[in-house]
Order: structure tokens, then sequence, then C-alpha cells
């Protein structure tokens, strides 16, 4: 495995119930602030590097790369509890809110097969996961802390527990290491956390700088790739040629989303840039045929048939009674759908749904 930076003209920074705070032509500097997230458990944007803003829409901001300053480091080190967790939230990092957290566990197994980005930062970052987990603990001031690892892997952290925990897919997704560190279906005030969000928290500690790049799975490795780096130019620069019906996905093959456009940029949440070449349909508007398949495969034991039809048909209500945000994305119901309805995407579209409206709500009861 090895670690090299990708750095490219432009940035296409993705907004995700950010607002942006910047205008076209305006010029800035590397670091500084561009959306702020109306999420309270998300990041802000920043700037990958200094450049120009040669688009701005709701979905996206563009940035072109010109010689430029960076902002000055965040004093952080006097900080601790919630006022050091919103400080690291305004840098970047992805921090859940939380009043209470009695267990946190920093989860360390890569999401899906083929992922390498939590070993690498395992065998490569050692230190600033180790300045990330030393913040997040000062942040949560949780009564235990536990490293969740695949089997095989030596690293630790100092004063926290080890857990190994089984690699075989889904057992790595938040729901289920919860279950495996704790013993418990969705424990009371425990709070998962995936290695990256914590080496994110420890580079903004480490330097006083936001976070600005991440460590990402691309062709059998995993690297640090600067924010908003086109994906197209990614796999490029790595020999790989694009054709017409190719597909790039961000994410790993079955959670994983497909790119607008080879210009979308990498965002902190992404774990993989993959090229997929001339994929078969994998995923048609078809009818469910009812053969239940999709609720006998569901880890979560929901009834993925019957929130995927309230989804399609826009009764999203009825999606949250039947659990829907119970659902943890590992997207066994669509692989297994013999009539190959496109499951993931309609419970994502419901979860979206149904968190704008709650935002919408929220802001008209405001005074
Ligand atoms: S993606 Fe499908 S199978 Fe996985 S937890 Fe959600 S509903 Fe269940
Ligand atoms: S697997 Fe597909 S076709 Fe079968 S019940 Fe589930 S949604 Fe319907």
């Amino acid at each position: 495995m090895n670690t090299r930076s990708t750095h490219t003209a432009t940035a296409e920074l993705t907004l995700n119930r950010h607002c942006p705070l910047v205008t076209c032509g305006q010029k800035i500097e590397r670091g500084e602030r561009i959306a702020t997230a109306s999420d309270p458990g998300m990041g802000d944007i920043h700037a990958p590097f200094p450049g120009s803003v040669e688009h701005v829409d709701p979905y996206r901001i563009r940035i072109a790369r010109e010689g430029g300053e960076t902002v000055d480091p965040a004093i952080l080190h006097d900080l601790g509890g919630q006022e050091l967790l919103a400080r690291l939230r305004e840098l970047g990092a992805d921090l859940p809110a939380r009043e209470q957290v009695d267990i946190l566990i920093l989860n360390g197994v890569d999401e899906e097969p083929g992922l390498l980005s939590r070993r690498t930062l395992l065998a490569e970052k050692l230190e600033t996961l180790r300045t990330g987990a030393s913040a997040l603990v000062r942040g949560y001031k949780p009564a235990e802390v536990t490293l969740a690892v695949p089997g095989g892997v030596k690293e630790s952290l100092p004063d926290i527990a080890v857990k190994v925990v089984s690699d075989q897919y889904p057992q790595g997704l938040d729901p289920l290491v919860a279950k495996a560190v704790t013993g418990q279906e969705a424990p009371d005030n425990t709070l998962v956390v995936g290695l990256e969000t914590v080496f994110h928290a420890g580079m903004v500690m480490e330097t006083g700088l936001p976070v600005m790049e991440t460590m990402v799975t691309v062709d059998n490795s995993a690297r640090l790739i600067s924010l908003g780096s086109p994906v197209g130019e990614i796999l490029t620069s790595d020999g790989l040629t694009i054709h017409d019906g190719d597909r790039i996905v961000l994410g790993g093959v079955l959670r994983g989303t497909a790119a607008a456009s080879p210009s979308q940029g990498v965002d902190r949440a992404t774990t993989a840039v993959s090229l997929i070449r001339n994929p078969t349909p994998v995923a048609m508007d078809a009818a469910c045929v009812g053969c239940g398949e999709c609720v006998r495969r569901c880890p979560a034991r929901l009834d993925p048939a019957m929130i995927t039809s309230y989804a399609e048909f826009g009764q999203y209500e009825k999606a949250e009674a039947e659990a829907v945000d119970v659902c943890f994305e590992c997207g066994l119901c669509g692989f297994f759908c013999i009539a190959r309805r496109p499951m993931l995407q309609y419970i994502r579209l419901a979860k979206h749904e149904l968190a704008k409206a709650k935002a919408q709500s929220g802001e008209e009861t405001q005074p």
C-alpha cells in the first residue's frame, strides 16, 4: 500500500445540505470556508487550494487553482467538550451532534470488500489517528472507547481497548460493529465514528487547518486525495482510459453512488473511486414481483420491498412508518432483488426527502 497525494488543476466540491458562501469570480485562499453545513452533525466545506471560483450552484462549487495564500491556522489546543466539537465541525470534520456519549467506538473496519482506506490509515497514519482519537475523547467525554479492527491488524491507539470484528460484509457497517462491541442492538448513548473522520479530526488538530484531503481507495491501493479532485482525472492520472458507457462509482460496489460526471469531486465521505467497464444494467424501474428475497436478506429485519414501493410513489411518511431510518444502507436488498429494482436508491431518496421535510418544518417553526 502506498500513500501519495493527487493534486488537480480544478476542484469541484459537492454541496450536501450546505449553503455556499462564495460567488463566481471570487478569489479565495487555501483553507477558506466556502460553504456552511445546515446539518448539525456535518462539517463545513473549505477550499483545498487557493484559486478563483468558477461556478456555484445549489449542488456544487468549482474552483480553478491559482497562486495564493493559506488561511491562518486555528488554535484548538485549549478547547474541550462541545466547544471543541463545534470548532472541528467548522473546520470540516463530520462529527455527529450528541449531548451524551457513554461508549465511543472508532470503526477501523473497511465498510466493503475491496476498500483499503481504513487499513491504510492504521498502517501509515497512526500518529494522526492518535491525535484525532484524543480530540474526540476530549469532545464527547465517553466513559468507554473501543477501536474496532479486522483480524490481523496489529496497530492500536493508547488507552483505547481494541476489539477484533469480522470484516465479512456487512459486519463492518456501523450498526453491526456497535452490536459486536457492546453485545446489544442499537445500544443507547453509543456513537460509532469511522476512522477517516478520526483522521480528519487529527489533521485539523495537528495543523490548525481545515480538512482538505482524505484517504481514498483507487485501483487496489489507498492514497491521500485533495477534496474536490475530479474523479475522472483521478482515474486517468492512474493510466486508465474512460470509455463511453463506463461508470465511475464513488464508494464500493455495494453501497457506492455513480458519479454524475467525470468532473464530480471526491468529498469527505468518498472511500473509493472505481471504474466499472461497460456495466450491465444493474437496476431498472421494474415492478416488484413479491418474491420476498429482499426481506429474507435484510440484516436489519426490515421489509425493503414495502419501503421502496412507498418511496417509488412519493409516500415517504409511509416509508418512515416502516422504519426506513433503521436501514443502514448495506445494499443487500438491491443486490439480491430478482427484479433488479434500484432498492438502495429508493431508500436514500426516502431518507433525503424526509430529512428535507424535517429541516423545512424546523425552519417554519422557528420564530
Ligand atoms: S439496504 Fe436493504 S437490506 Fe440493507 S439494511 Fe437497508 S433495507 Fe435492509
Ligand atoms: S427482492 Fe425485489 S422483487 Fe423480490 S420482493 Fe424484494 S423488491 Fe420485490
